[in-house]
């Protein structure tokens, strides 16, 4: 094995063969992350920095290692989005509500990855409450893609909810990094920043200790560099766990041991309805790459229907906001976080400690799911939109009979600007069109960066599954990798910055 120059250039599974050979120690590798992390603050991936934290885990992830105990992520640094509770360090959601919030508990998908050995560098930002595309809901901020457009100095956006997480995987700025996904936070920052991003199936990883957006739309997932380091990843988040409910109990598969099996003889379903009005031709002409590309190595392409997607996005935008007002009525300036001054009494109380702690784009989802929840119009969204759901999710059903897989594009296009979009929430909306759907029917879906627009911009696609089918995504997905042969690499510009 030939391993990169730079440690912080290596994958997780070449930084975890690397340190169980002994050739590389945790500390080495923990110490060039967090100098890595440092040098790209004006980035603005990370909300909080915990370097005494991972050289503290990485010098007894060494000690294992010198006994012969070393588990199977042992010594390796992540990033982990910051919905996710840590214990005695800070979690904030993106949001001011939740303050200094310190939680006092591990969330199940953390403790997992701490307990196969994984070593912590801190917390990623992310748009409030894990609502946006772009990160630009942040109350830490906007994050900026390390990507940039050739020959331009813009800032663009990369991708949202999670997309401090995305930031730091495509900046190397760690060895992987942990996402949430509702309705596309996982997939589509991965897409536009050339990164690996999978939502596993609804009840594959436990949700709990991780701040609710949506509880029946929410999901954790991996977000990484290649598709071997997701397959790795993913075995040692997900589990089922008595503390959620709808955390399911299948077994995990080896997703590693899979993955080269090729998709010779895969039926690979194109659903038509993915081929929107208005799609720019680069993404048009990337999926047709897509389906030359799996049909070269032996695929069957199908193509199927999936006549209720057109439905997809406004029926997230009435479930998402509805579960969101449900679960957010909880931050109040009473048990925890950011409490108003002066209230007189205790309404005045939670109405100025709700407006002041809450952003703009979490006030209008809120005041959207009330009203959709209220009792003059519950029949005529909230349970219409539910009455949909039913019927995208028999769409796949039905298809799933003649595939085994779905190819769509990740998103409708690459990186937009910081500010491009933040006028209109509803072209923000948009950017979920090909992600939403697979939340809304509880599937598993891979975003795998394909190639680059003609500006030299990532672009990913999209492998929907069947439920807890996600050995077969990361053997697609890799199928797609090795064709597509992506190496670009985003210029470091923020060292210089
Ligand atoms: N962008 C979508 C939204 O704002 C999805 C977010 C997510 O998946 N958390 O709701």
């Amino acid at each position: 094995m030939s391993l990169p120059s730079s440690l912080t250039d290596f994958s997780l599974a070449e930084a975890r063969d690397a340190v169980h050979a002994k050739k590389v120690s945790s500390k080495e590798l923990a110490t060039a992350f967090v100098k890595a992390i440092a040098d790209a603050r004006p980035l603005n991936a990370f909300v909080t920095e915990t370097p005494e934290k991972a050289l503290e885990m990485a010098v007894a992830s060494d000690v294992r290692i010198a006994h012969g105990e070393a588990r199977p992520l042992e010594g390796l640094p992540l990033a982990i989005k910051d919905l996710f509770c840590t214990k005695g360090v800070k979690t904030t959601a993106g949001s001011h509500i939740l303050g200094n919030f310190i939680p006092p508990y591990e969330s199940t998908v953390t403790q997992n990855l701490w307990d196969a050995g994984a070593v912590m560098l801190g917390k990623t930002n992310m748009d409030e409450f894990a609502m946006g595309s772009s990160n630009e809901t942040s109350y830490h901020g906007p994050v900026f893609n390390p990507w940039r457009a050739r020959n331009s100095n813009q800032n663009l956006v990369p991708g949202g909810s999670s997309g401090g997480s995305a930031a730091a995987v495509a900046g190397n700025l760690c060895l992987a990094a942990t996402g949430t996904d509702t309705g596309g936070s996982i997939r589509q920052p991965a897409a536009v920043t050339g990164t690996v991003g999978i939502k596993p199936t609804y009840g594959r990883c436990s949700r709990w200790g991780i701040v609710a957006f949506a509880s029946s739309l929410d999901q954790a997932g991996p977000m990484t560099r290649t598709v071997r380091d997701s397959a790795i990843l993913l075995k040692h988040m997900a589990s089922v766990d008595p503390k959620d409910s709808t955390s399911v109990d299948v077994p995990v598969p080896d997703y590693e041991a899979d993955l080269e099996r090729g998709v010779k003889g895969l039926r690979i379903g194109i659903p038509k309805e993915y081929r929107i009005d208005g799609m720019p031709p680069e993404i048009e002409q990337l999926w047709q790459k897509g389906i030359d590309w799996l049909k070269a190595q032996g695929a069957e392409i199908v193509d199927v229907s999936l006549p209720h997607t057109k439905y997809a996005l406004p029926t997230y935008y009435i479930v998402a906001p509805a579960e969101a007002s449900s679960n957010l009525a909880r931050y109040d300036g009473v048990r925890y976080g950011h409490r108003a001054e002066g209230a007189e009494d205790i309404v005045d109380l939670y109405e100025k400690s709700r407006a002041e702690g809450f952003g703009k784009e979490v006030q209008r989802r809120i005041m959207i799911g009330t009203y959709v929840l209220s009792s003059g119009y519950y029949d005529a969204y909230y349970a219409r939109a539910q009455k949909i759901r039913t019927l995208i999710l028999r769409d796949f059903t039905e298809v799933y009979e003649k595939v085994d897989v779905l190819l769509t594009p990740a998103t409708p296009g690459p990186a937009f600007g910081i500010g491009e979009k933040t006028a209109d929430p509803v072209s923000m909306y948009l950017n979920d069109v090909f992600t939403v759907t697979v939340n809304l029917a509880g599937l598993p879906g891979i975003a795998v960066p394909a190639g680059l627009t003609e500006n030299g911009l990532p672009l990913g696609l999209q492998f929907i599954g069947k439920a807890f089918d996600e050995a077969t995504l990361f053997r697609a997905a890799r199928a797609i990798e090795t064709a597509a042969n992506f190496t670009a690499k985003p210029a470091h510009w923020w060292r210089a910055a």
